[in-house]
């Protein structure tokens, strides 16, 4: 049976362009949350999930009709004993509330782990005021335990920027039960940093995690709009849902009805069109790009389809061997950059 694994646009079917991770003034952004709607909205985009360091301060005011404001919070649990600051490790998970009006804090803390301006509205975050202060732990044991935490009391988990963390193997293969980890992060590219995170992806599938990937900003806009180094619209998110609510957009998410993509600030990346999966044989249809590669778990040929100079392939068609548990496409334009859809686990899909 076919499976179509992201349908063509239409047919009440429709495409949100979204930022899933995002600072403000309530932390250490620069843009008020007013300021970073505005700016989005101006650049096509639906969805911004606010993520400031710490504290859950929900953005209803800023949802209408046209945008989501997604509800949420990054939390970092920093290694405490190993080396200094600059070589120390850390994890930043993103909780994104599932539900609109979900915004109570299940790892609250009264004094500690404020980032900027958020020890300012710590008071104002909503939590049990009988349960302990919860105290984060890095270890693998630590981060999962905060993750599911997160995941049980209805949030959407993301793994952050594992390269600008330091974090490696034997990290984050400790780490269970994310919905989604970042391929992609615009802001720590902006910075300097390798977060073109596909081999931390495909280690987690191959440990048979079932995980998402997003492509994110990560923005604080420390520079000016239009600087080559602002920190806004290089990564994002293609939803798609019927319509434009929020929990219709969290569904969305929870389902992996999404892609992502690295574009630049001025610049939109390669974008989908359609993939679909039938008995063993993958479809994908891009808009012009340079290649479209199959990621799989397995060492096979012919995993690339690839233009010659000066043109563009916008399809592509693969057959899976039977080694090829898992699968994901990568399409990259001439200018390297890139879309990347989701894994998808072939046994679930012949299920389907
Ligand atoms: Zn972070
Ligand atoms: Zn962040």
């Amino acid at each position: 049976m076919k499976n179509v694994l992201i349908p063509e646009a239409g047919n009440g079917m429709n495409f949100y362009r979204a930022n899933l991770h995002c600072h403000t003034t309530i932390s250490d952004g620069k843009k008020t949350p007013e300021e970073v709607k505005e700016m989005y909205t101006e650049q096509g985009y639906s969805v911004v999930a606010y993520t400031d360091h710490n504290v859950l301060i929900p953005h209803d005011d800023l949802t209408d009709e046209n945008f989501v404001a997604l509800n949420g919070y990054e939390l970092n649990i920093n290694d405490p004993f190993k080396y200094h600051a600059p070589k120390r490790k850390t994890c930043h998970v993103n909780f994104i509330a599932l539900e609109q009006d979900n915004v109570t804090d299940v790892c609250y803390h009264r004094t500690a782990y404020a980032k900027g301006n958020a020890k300012l509205y710590r008071d104002q975050v909503k939590h049990d005021p009988d349960a302990p202060d919860y105290v984060r732990v890095y270890s693998g044991d630590g981060v999962s335990d905060l993750i599911a935490r997160g995941r049980n009391a209805g949030f959407f988990v993301t793994y952050n920027h594992p390269t600008w963390s330091l974090e490696s193997y034997p990290d984050y293969s400790n780490y269970n039960g994310m919905n989604a980890m970042e391929i992609m992060n615009f802001g720590c590219f902006n910075q300097g940093y390798d977060d073109d995170n596909g081999r931390v992806y495909d280690d987690l599938l191959n440990q048979g995690k079932k995980v998402f990937c997003l492509a994110t900003d990560d923005n604080h806009n420390r520079y000016p709009d239009g600087d080559p180094l602002n920190d806004s619209f290089g990564g994002y998110t293609m939803i798609f849902a019927p319509k434009l609510e929020y929990r219709e957009i969290t569904k969305a998410l929870e389902a992996g009805h999404f892609y992502s993509v690295q574009g630049t600030t001025s610049k939109r990346g390669p974008e989908f069109v359609s993939l679909e999966y039938e008995n063993g044989k993958v479809f994908v249809r891009t808009t012009g790009v340079r290649k479209i590669n199959l990621i799989s778990c397995a060492r096979c040929k012919d995993r690339m389809v690839v233009a010659a100079d000066g043109e563009t392939v916008n399809s592509a068609e693969f057959v899976l061997k039977e080694d090829e548990v898992w699968f994901r496409i990568v399409a990259t334009d001439w200018e390297g950059n890139k879309a990347y859809s989701n894994a998808y686990f072939v046994k679930e899909l012949d299920k389907k």
